[in-house]
């Protein structure tokens, strides 16, 4: 590695990326890319002698940028948004440039202190109770997604579990409970660890409790489970899900949870970073009773990709159902030893052993906006979403389908005449093809109470008002484009 050309590619790869953040607006949102269209313009092995870095992001600009569907332009409204800002980029840029492994704490000292340092900033930041914080017994990790942490916390919750059953076999009546809102990664998970999908249970959530799941109803299968020789062991509390935003009762969850000595787990992936408003906070009420919360800073927090913080009440459950230690990574050196137990081996918080400098790109993100730069950040894409919702309150032909609680507006077209459902989920189908068809702005659909409906996440770092007016048109014009027109 020549400093000189690095300094000198990285220029150029920056201009790149600098140029492509101006014309990003410009391009259709959502790529019409045919499967295979990169093999017809690509040489069918990589090349014996080496070329240029200037040929290869000509390459870049000519035929992988045109194929991206662009997450990062401000008229993505799909799934929820991943974020991108300067900081988070110069961050990436110090995790990819430095290229450590901090693994353990001998294998990179002060990237496994900042990110101790960096896990309590944010858990104090988005309001978790002590309990999680390093400094208050608990502790955090950055892994890369929500679904590896719970995986991770699957696993701690089975082996805490198996512990108190007295052995292995138990694993086939071990429970896990989610609610029909939760997201398919504690299926998935369950799965991983080793419990039978027999015994994964899914709660009917109703419009009634704004497609949160009620305590009540986990009660009443847990009981079931009981009554049956069964032994619930997770269950799963979503703030902010993934098909309409909504929010489990976190309180209610964990005195249930408590009482039956279930490991309980709160999912914040996408409106985490919300918690970090005053305004919010009550949605997480109760999160002392739960043993882990997870939020992702990648996704509504400025971060750019990827970057997931788990949070545990205790550790040591964690690490004993992940820790490992092979010969070659049993460094004796007297700084481990003198650092003692405190010191912490991030391999045993997560299923790799490997992993990026996560913490550096998270720090260096939290200092130029500060807690305040942050919550204006979250409360401007909150004021967008709310002005959509309104708009759509006002126009006789829409109804918003779920209460929006963040930055997240789910709507659909009403029924005209007497239409019935399919002709109603026919006609929201086709509003949503003709609007992703136009480019002008990309958005996707949920199914809840078996209706079709259109999700218009606000939350691109590069969104602003008008870019929410454009898409408020964008789907007048298109619903007036396939026969949908006001009533006079
Ligand atoms: N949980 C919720 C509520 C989500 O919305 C998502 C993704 O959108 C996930 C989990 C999965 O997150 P990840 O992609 O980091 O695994």
């Amino acid at each position: 590695l020549d400093p000189e050309t690095l300094a000198r590619e990285s220029r150029a790869v920056i201009n790149l990326i600098a140029g492509y953040y101006r014309d990003v607006e410009k391009y259709p949102v959502k790529s019409d890319a045919v499967p295979g269209c990169l093999r017809t313009l690509l040489p069918d092995a990589a090349p014996e002698n080496g070329e240029p870095m200037d040929l290869i992001l000509e390459h870049v600009r000519r035929h992988i940028v045109p194929g991206l569907t662009h997450w990062q332009s401000p008229n993505f409204f799909a799934y929820y948004p991943v974020n991108a800002s300067a900081a988070g980029f110069a961050g990436e840029m110090l995790s990819a440039g430095l290229n450590i492994v901090p693994f353990s704490w001998v294998a990179s000292p002060a990237a496994t202190e900042l990110e101790n340092v960096v896990v309590d900033w944010m858990g104090k930041l988005i309001g978790l109770p002590a309990s999680f914080l390093f400094s208050g017994g608990g502790g955090g990790v950055l892994q890369g997604s929500t679904c590896e942490a719970v995986v991770c916390t699957l696993a701690a919750a089975r082996d805490r579990a198996l512990r108190r059953l007295g052995g292995h076999e138990a694993i086939t009546r071990l429970v896990v409970y989610a609610s029909d809102q939760s997201h398919s990664t504690f299926q998935k998970g369950a799965r991983i660890v080793g419990i039978p999908s027999s015994n994964f249970r899914v709660i009917r959530t109703w419009a009634a409790s704004t497609y949160g799941v009620t305590a009540e109803s986990v009660r009443e299968a847990v009981e079931a489970d009981v009554a049956s020789g069964l032994v619930p062991m997770y269950v799963c509390a979503t703030v902010g899900t993934t098909g309409v935003g909504a929010v489990d009762p976190v309180r209610d969850l964990g005195e249930l949870a408590r009482r039956h000595g279930i490991w309980l787990h709160v999912d914040a992936a996408y409106a985490g970073g919300a918690m970090i408003c005053p305004e919010f906070q009550d949605y997480m009420d109760g999160a002392e009773l739960a043993d882990s919360v997870s939020m992702n800073p990648h996704k509504w927090f400025l971060t750019n990709m990827d970057c997931c913080c788990l949070w545990v009440a205790s550790p040591d459950v964690l690490t004993s159902a992940l820790s490992s230690n092979p010969e070659y990574l049993n460094n004796i050196s007297q700084e481990r030893a003198a650092a003692g137990p405190a010191a912490v081996d991030y391999k045993d918080w997560q299923i790799a052993l490997s992993r990026p400098f996560r913490a550096i790109k998270l720090w260096v993100v939290l200092r130029p906006y500060g807690a305040a730069g942050m919550r204006a950040y979250i409360r401007r894409h909150v004021e967008m979403a709310k002005w959509f919702e309104q708009a759509l309150q006002a126009d006789e032909r829409f109804e918003v389908a779920a209460p929006r609680k963040f930055s997240l507006v789910c709507f659909r077209l009403r029924p005209r005449y007497d239409e019935g459902d399919e002709a109603v989920e026919e006609l929201n189908r086709k509003l949503l093809v003709a609007i992703n068809a136009s480019g002008r702005a990309f958005m996707t659909h949920f199914v809840v109470d078996n209706k079709f409906v259109i999700r218009m996440a606000v939350g691109g770092a590069m969104t602003e008002m008008r870019h929410v007016r454009d898409a408020w048109e964008l789907v007048r014009e298109k619903a007036k484009e396939i026969g949908h027109v006001p009533n006079d």
